[in-house]
């Protein structure tokens, strides 16, 4: 049975007059270890749907269920719980904290349950050196360039294990070099960690990197070519 499976997920937002209809009408189906594109112009609702998908808001109907769970039946802390171990998320800014080192950065969603264990310490310090930030462990992110913090928002994502990769606009802020490169290494380690990875973005080129892609358009989602 696929890990990710969405159903019918509508999601309109209330107005003063008839509601804004964002998402008419999304069923797809994603399994560990496969990547996907989600397509689509700049407010056609992307990222209201990779916020869905990441339990971040609800559908207006629809169902979305993650290893057979059904994160909408829970409450606000079983969420939140359920979020922090299960799903990582790569926005298009890095969303670092100033004050912290990278590797305080990467620890960061270890923090909820306390103080990050040994074996937490050893992922996070390995995951650096997956996305090449090694030497720069102990900088800043004002120390360091926009690609690397997007390298260390990557890490960050990955240290609780997840099951899903959630990535919305994840080079918009990034030159063409550093994009092409930030692509690579979602899908390096989406492929290691043998996650499911979805990226949501406006870029064909980002898009073509990934194993399959889908369009969103007037709120439902076909298959490109
Ligand atoms: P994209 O990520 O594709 O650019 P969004 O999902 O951010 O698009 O937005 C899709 C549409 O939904 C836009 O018209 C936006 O203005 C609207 N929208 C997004 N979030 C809200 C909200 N919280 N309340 C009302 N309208 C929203
Ligand atoms: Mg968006």
């Amino acid at each position: 049975m696929p890990d990710l499976i969405v159903e019918h997920v509508a999601k309109e937002y209330p107005t003063r007059g008839e509601p804004l209809v964002v998402l008419r009408d999304i069923s797809f189906e994603l399994s560990a270890g496969e990547n996907v594109a989600i397509l689509g112009p700049s407010g056609c609702g992307k990222s209201t749907l990779l916020h869905l998908i990441g339990t971040l808001d609800e559908p207006t109907s629809g169902t979305i269920r993650l290893r057979d769970e059904n994160p909408f039946s829970m409450n606000e802390p079983q969420l939140a719980h359920f979020r922090n171990r299960n799903i990582g998320f790569v926005f298009q800014d890095h969303h670092l904290l100033p004050q912290l080192s990278v590797l305080e950065n990467v620890l960061v969603p270890t923090l909820a349950e306390g103080s990050p264990t040994d074996e937490q310490v050893a992922r996070a310090r390995d995951l650096i050196g997956r996305v090449g930030l090694a030497e720069r462990i102990e900088h800043r992110p004002a120390e360091l360039s926009g690609g690397e913090r997007q390298r260390v928002a990557a890490a960050r994502a990955l240290i609780q294990n997840p099951i899903l990769l959630l990535a919305d606009e994840p080079t918009g802020s990034l030159d063409r070099t550093n994009a092409l490169a930030m692509g690579n290494l979602l899908l390096e380690l989406q492929r290691q960690e043998n996650t499911m990875l979805i990226v949501v973005t406006h870029s064909l080129e980002l898009a073509s990197q990934m194993s399959r892609r889908l369009e969103l358009d007037d709120g439902s989602l076909a298959e490109c070519a």
